[in-house]
């Protein structure tokens, strides 16, 4: 492992995809900045509530081919 410095790596920011410094010196490891950060958490808490809002309505979908005759 010549390519990795001892005590920093760099990973892929969850939310941008560019690399990010995975060490202390990154408050918001693995991601790359706070915008990245609180990003991918708005976006994570915004699914989880539209599936909870769909779990009901689950086969009742508009968009439904419905082949059948009711
Ligand atoms: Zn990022």
């Amino acid at each position: 492992m010549t390519s990795t410095p001892a005590g920093r790596r760099i990973v892929s920011c969850p939310t941008c995809r560019s690399d990010s410094v995975f060490a202390p010196q990154n408050p918001f490891r693995p991601f790359c900045s706070a915008r990245c950060k609180n990003n991918d958490f708005g976006a994570w808490a915004g699914e989880a509530f539209r599936v909870a809002a769909n779990a009901p309505h689950a086969d009742d979908e508009p968009d439904a081919p419905g082949g059948e005759p009711h």
